[in-house]
């Protein structure tokens, strides 16, 4: 059959593979049936069932739930630069371990690590796959076999099975749980110090915040008992920031610098969420413990690619010139693109969607609160402005807003569909797609 002149369209575009296998899926439907000869109901029976096949399954959709850094869509958008970098790196052989001057190996993180120390105003710097690698990786390296103490109030889970206990666990470190939930004390540290402790760790409680009585025990109080213990202090700053976002009006998020300054001896955090990279875990901080991070095995499992380094770099380099970040950073451009500016987007849109949609349903501009996403800033809400649809069966209308040739994401919140527009760039390529609607009447 594969042989049939009306199949030879989709052998072109499917390839042998997937064509035979449409075949033998054919073959069985119409078994016993006089219609398994023909040629033209197969090649559209096999073109329905390949037309799935033939798409990619990760795809471009517009995120527009109101998280910008959205785990499950991908987090981070590359700048140009990086783009750029990336797509070169994969072209050609590159210095990725090369010494250029010296003819001779060189170093991956080379490449990096001059601009994670000039930026945070570390010592040494390393980069790992991610930061669930990165903690991974520094707690094996500096404290295999012996006690980690942690408090009970940053014993997190964030999405994705990554548990400091379950981490800790599997680098081969016994956690030492101080405090309570709500309140941990500068003497339970201290108290907790024992000839078998290797470290102390501080977690930046990234996607919950306790409020009410509280207490827990800053860099600058840890840093002075565990320099006179001879201990290492290990913070995971989960998204953490190269810049004060409060420059552009946002909340306060830790950065990397500030935890260096206040004596944090290895620092780790993402790439790809508050950082505006690709996806990566780095690590910062004093020579000593980042040379023995970087010696130990578990740093070659988890190394980068050059293609990630490629786009790291080219990621650091933008930090160079913070005034046009927002400009060239498309993290820092959502997060600071002005409310007005938003809502004037959703006045262009609202009678586009509109008129798309038809009679029966009601549409209008809502103003929301979105989020940073992946950990950032949890209980901060970025004001924003979205296109707002009700109506009878909302599911179905999200469901065919997912189907869109570019698939649109919003959030269903209080029997309403809402499309916050802060992430919304490209306007063109969303209103052209709106007449593919196939709508059903709300
Ligand atoms: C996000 C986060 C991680 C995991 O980072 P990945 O880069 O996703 O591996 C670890 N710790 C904290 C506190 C986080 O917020």
């Amino acid at each position: 059959m594969a042989h049939w002149p009306a199949l030879a369209p989709l052998l072109a575009r499917a390839g042998r593979l997937l064509l035979i296998e449409a075949l033998r899926a054919w073959a069985e439907a119409k078994r016993g049936s006089p219609d398994v000869a023909d040629e033209a109901a197969c090649a559209r029976w096999c073109e329905a069932r390949l037309g799935s096949l033939t798409t990619p399954s990760q795809r471009r959709v517009f995120n527009l739930t109101g998280t910008v850094l959205h785990t499950n869509l991908g987090r981070a958008l590359l700048a140009e630069e990086a783009i750029e970098a990336a797509v070169a790196a994969m072209r050609s052989p590159t210095t990725l371990e090369y010494d250029l001057d010296g003819g001779g190996r060189g170093e991956r993180d080379d490449h990096i690590a001059p601009w994670l120390c000039r930026l945070t105003g570390a010592e040494a710097a390393t980069a790992v796959n991610n930061n669930a690698g990165a903690v991974l990786l520094a707690l094996n390296a500096l404290a295999d076999g012996r006690e980690v103490i942690v408090s009970r109030g940053e014993l997190i889970e964030i999405g994705g099975a990554f548990r400091i206990p379950d981490i800790m666990a599997r680098a081969g470190c016994r956690l030492v749980e101080v405090g309570t939930t709500n309140r941990t004390h500068f003497k339970d540290y201290a108290a907790a110090i024992g000839p078998n402790t290797a470290a102390i760790m501080k977690v930046h409680p990234s996607n919950y915040a306790i409020a009410g009585f509280t207490k827990s025990v800053s860099a600058a109080e840890l840093v002075p008992l565990a320099r006179e213990r001879g201990l290492p202090v290990i913070e995971d700053l989960g998204s953490g920031t190269l810049v004060d976002l409060e420059t552009w009006g946002l909340p306060h998020e830790p950065t990397a610098r500030e935890a260096i300054e206040a004596g944090i001896d290895v620092v780790t955090f993402s790439g790809d969420k508050l950082l505006g990279g690709p996806q990566a875990g780095l690590l910062v901080g004093r020579k000593s413990f980042i040379e023995r991070i970087a010696k130990n095995p578990m740093k070659r499992a988890l190394r980068l690619d050059k293609v990630r380094l490629a786009a790291l770099e080219a990621t650091l380099r933008l930090y160079a010139d913070p005034e046009r970040l927002a400009l060239r950073l498309p993290t820092i451009r959502s997060l600071t693109r002005p409310a007005a500016e938003i809502r004037a987007q959703a006045e262009r849109l609202l009678p586009l969607l509109a008129k798309a949609l038809g009679g029966g349903w009601q549409t209008s501009i809502q103003p929301v609160r979105g989020q940073i996403g992946s950990g950032a800033l949890p209980v901060d809400l970025l004001p924003s402005f979205a296109l707002a649809v009700r109506g009878h069966e909302l599911d179905k209308l999200a469901d065919l807003f997912r189907r869109l040739p570019i698939p649109v994401i919003g959030r269903i919140e209080d029997d309403t569909l809402l499309f916050d527009l802060r992430t919304l760039d490209d306007e063109a390529a969303f209103v052209a797609q709106l007449g593919k609607l196939d709508v059903v009447v709300g």
